[in-house]
This record gives structure tokens, sequence and C-alpha cells, in this order.
């Protein structure tokens, strides 16, 4: 299954165990929406205690940070990237550096930074 960092996604019914434990990882639970993994989240962990759970492999995607869409599709990193370990905010193949786009990002770091 894949997982949006950052966003909502649903699991099967999950054991007693296993649903303290993504607790604990750091995973949020909303009796409404579901599940979501963020940048507080043990990722490492929480990945192994999901696949284990669902007995899936669970694929990470991130969103791109200036539109935030999906950004992982189609990515020249994708294969060589661990999003376990990188930061849950990216950029889509539309807003990538090589686009000349880098500018944009810094611009909307710096006005979230500031707001
Ligand atoms: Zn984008």
């Amino acid at each position: 299954m894949r997982i949006l960092i950052g966003g909502w996604f649903t699991l099967p019914r999950l054991g007693r165990e296993d649903f303290m434990l993504l607790m604990k990882q750091g995973v949020t639970y909303d009796k409404a929406m579901g599940f979501k993994m963020d940048a507080g989240t043990d990722l490492e962990s929480a990945v192994r205690t999901i696949r284990s759970a669902v007995g899936e492999d669970i694929e990470l995607t991130v969103r791109c940070f200036v539109c935030g869409k999906e950004s992982c599709e189609g990515c020249y990193y994708s294969k060589v990237c661990d999003r376990r370990k990188v930061s849950s905010m990216c950029l889509c193949a539309d807003h990538s550096p090589e686009k000349g786009i880098f500018d944009l990002y810094v611009k909307t770091l710096s006005e979230t930074v500031v707001s």
C-alpha cells in the first residue's frame, strides 16, 4: 500500500498492540479521518509496524512543497530515495530545481517561516 506522508490513510482493523505501538511511534489517529504520519513520526519503526500488521509492503510518498501534489510519481530519484529518512516536504517533477523553481521553493519556505 502507498502512504502519503502528511496525509490521512486508513488501515484494516489493527490489534490493540499494533495500535498502541503506532501511537508510540508518533502516528496520529483520528476516529473520522484515520491515521497520519508526519514530521513527528518515527517513520522507520511505524512502517515496520504497519507492514507486519497488514502483511503488505509499504511505499511512502511525499508531497510537493510548492503545489502540494504527490511528488514521487515520475521522480528521477524515486528509486534511490529512502522516504523514511528524507524530509516529508519535497518537490514534484514540475517544480524540481532543474526547472528554475528552486527560487520559488526558497520564497515559499521563507514566507512559511515568517508567518
Ligand atoms: Zn509541485
